[in-house]
């Protein structure tokens, strides 16, 4: 496929917000795609080269884009720049440059999709001294030969900021629409854009298709397996250890009572550990993968994780679901997830890092051993397992400490414990619940104390004034709706000027990086920092887009092992609104 037609289609899916059409746009898409360019446009029209949770990254800076727009347009440094703060978006500039730029001897060269995500893939190749140059013409062959729109698009891929609005349910229902329109019964109506089709078919398809990205984290791979041989190939998809999949989520019960009602009599308590959740797998040839909720690569990032999996799990394969706790390595004390949230980002001095911070890792759960997927198997079955070939270690590896009752004052005892060894409280699992990746099904609950916190994003900050004004000291934060992003508040109080993480400084130089906009003083930021805020009330509000607003927000802490995949929904704030007013 020419590039030109893809760039064409993400045009119209920026001018329309409306759900249906974008899904409509895409659908007709991939319906014209040879099955080569099905894999590179899904993930082109995500901004991404790679599925999510592949950690290489394509390392080019504005400043580099810059001088690469100079040296192709033969504009000077200076008046790029200067487009860029009017312009506010390098795509945009780009797109300006090269549409002025006549003097170009028009390149009759046609840019296809497979050669811009080709040479946009070999970027990542290049790191390092040396090879910022090589960076420079890989990206300089692609503008020399783009259209004005290509350009725009190019860069905006390279930066990372290629955003078209496609959220995930977007891309899986225009699978659905795609590979299966007729058994769907599908038909569009253009004009009114609404949509009618077979609903229990519709239903059926769309939980295939979600079940199978469960498990793969990569709609490309989806599409892919349809293509072979359509919906089969789906069921039969398997997990493999090193392909992370999307962990299995808690509700929230009010208290024992409650949650004795949601799962059941007898059920599982365990101890709720205060960490950072880890996905741990081994595949068949030895190697051990290490990944955070957010489907981050952290095998690095915790050597003694590696090491101790090795050593104490004895099985040829699988895939752990786990928390890691850090404790003080003198006192021996666990500590909250704040003291070792740090070790999640770091690139350097690592062997320092887990010896100042060592973890303890708790495991909870299993969803693969010894080549069998263990996702059905019910939740008593795949504790066993664990129990059959865990090996456990004090301050290194243990499972998750458990008691199965049905008896409430046994259980409240058991949530004290929890919280007096400095805890978050306990879980509660049905023992026959089988494990559903993904979603927050009702098979395991958690009993916390309550606590007046959301996790929300940051989606706008705005520059302090006078002695502040180098740093960036008010953050807009929001909730989201099905594929929006709403905002509730603005957050300033609980950073300090000066210290080791939660500063003003730290924050300014984090969400610089993401800046999207600048208009005086605001600046709208990619939404990717993840912030848990308290507050002393909710309020209803016209001033935010969601219709309400925190009275009081401050900040608690940052959450960089969540995603905005796991910040609290706009139902959440309203089943908090409404228990409030009781
Ligand atoms: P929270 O903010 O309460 O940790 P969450 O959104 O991270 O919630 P939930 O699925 O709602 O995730 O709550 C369960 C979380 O508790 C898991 O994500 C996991 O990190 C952690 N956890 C600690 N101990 C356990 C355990 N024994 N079993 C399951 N999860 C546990």
């Amino acid at each position: 496929m020419e590039y030109i037609d893809l760039v064409e289609v993400f045009e119209k899916l920026e001018k329309t917000s409306k759900r249906l059409e974008k899904t409509y746009i895409l659908s007709e898409l991939l319906k014209k795609a040879t099955k080569e360019d099905i894999e590179y446009i899904i993930y082109l029209v995500q901004g991404r080269i790679f599925p999510q949770w592949d950690q290489r990254e394509i390392g080019m800076s504005s400043k580099l884009i810059v001088k690469l727009l100079s040296s192709v347009t033969g504009s000077s440094n200076e008046d790029i720049e200067r487009l860029w703060s009017k312009e506010g978006d390098l795509g945009n500039v780009a797109f300006i440059l090269i549409q002025k730029n006549k003097q170009r001897t028009l390149s009759s060269y046609k840019l296809t999709v497979k050669k811009v995500i080709e040479n946009l893939r070999k970027l990542t190749e290049l790191e390092g001294i040396g090879t910022v140059n090589k960076k420079i013409q890989l990206v300089a062959e692609l503008l020399t030969s783009a259209k004005p729109l290509e350009a725009k698009f190019i860069v905006k891929n390279v930066l990372g900021t290629l955003r078209v609005g496609i959220a995930g349910g977007i891309l899986r229902d225009a699978i659905v629409w795609a590979f299966f329109d007729k058994e769907i019964e599908l038909n569009y109506d253009k004009e009114q854009k609404t949509f009618d089709v077979n609903r229990e078919k519709y239903n059926y398809y769309v939980d295939s298709v979600q079940r199978a990205y469960d498990m793969t984290n990569d709609f490309s791979k989806v599409a892919l397996l349809i293509g072979k041989n359509g919906i089969k190939n789906l069921e039969k998809e398997k997990l493999s250890p090193g392909n992370p999949i999307n962990v299995m989520l808690y509700q929230k019960a009010e208290d024992i009572e409650d949650a004795f009602k949601i799962v059941g009599k007898p059920c599982a308590f365990e101890f709720k550990y205060d960490g950072i959740r880890l996905q741990i797998g081994k595949d068949s040839n030895g190697k051990i993968t290490v990944f955070t909720r957010r489907l981050e690569d952290v095998t690095k990032q915790f050597p003694e994780v590696v090491l101790y999996v090795d050593k104490y799990v004895n099985s040829k394969t699988f895939i752990l679901d786990s928390e890691a706790v850090g404790y003080n390595p003198k006192t021996k004390k666990y500590l909250p997830f704040q003291s070792i949230s740090q070790r999640i980002k770091r690139k350097y001095d690592i062997k320092s890092m887990s010896e100042k911070f060592p973890v303890e890792l708790n495991i909870f759960d299993i969803m693969y051993y010894n080549e069998e997927v263990l996702l059905n198997k019910p939740f008593k079955e795949r504790r066993k397992i664990l129990e059959k070939i865990t090996k456990q270690e004090k301050l290194k590896l243990v499972l998750a400490k458990q008691l199965i009752t049905s008896d409430k004052k046994e259980a409240e005892k058991f949530f004290k414990e929890s919280l007096a060894q400095g805890e978050e409280g306990v879980m509660a699992k049905n023992l026959d619940g089988i494990y559903r990746p993904g979603s927050r099904v009702g098979y395991g609950v958690k009993i916390k104390p309550t606590a007046d916190t959301f996790d929300l994003v940051i989606v706008k900050a705005e520059w302090g004034e006078g002695k502040r004004s180098k740093w960036l000291t008010s953050y807009t934060v929001a909730c989201k709706h099905n594929d929006n992003l709403l905002e509730v508040g603005k957050v300033s109080t609980g950073l300090k000027e000066k210290g080791d993480e939660l500063t003003f400084d730290y924050m300014t130089k984090t969400l610089k990086e993401l800046i999207k906009e600048e208009k005086g003083r605001n600046v709208v930021v990619k939404p990717e920092i993840v912030m848990e805020v308290g507050y002393s009330e909710i309020q209803k509000s016209p001033t935010y887009s969601s219709g309400y607003a925190l009275r009081f927000p401050r900040v608690i802490q940052l959450r960089p092992d969540r995603s905005i995949k796991d910040i609290y929904t706009l139902d959440d704030i309203k089943i908090a609104y409404k228990k409030q007013k009781k």
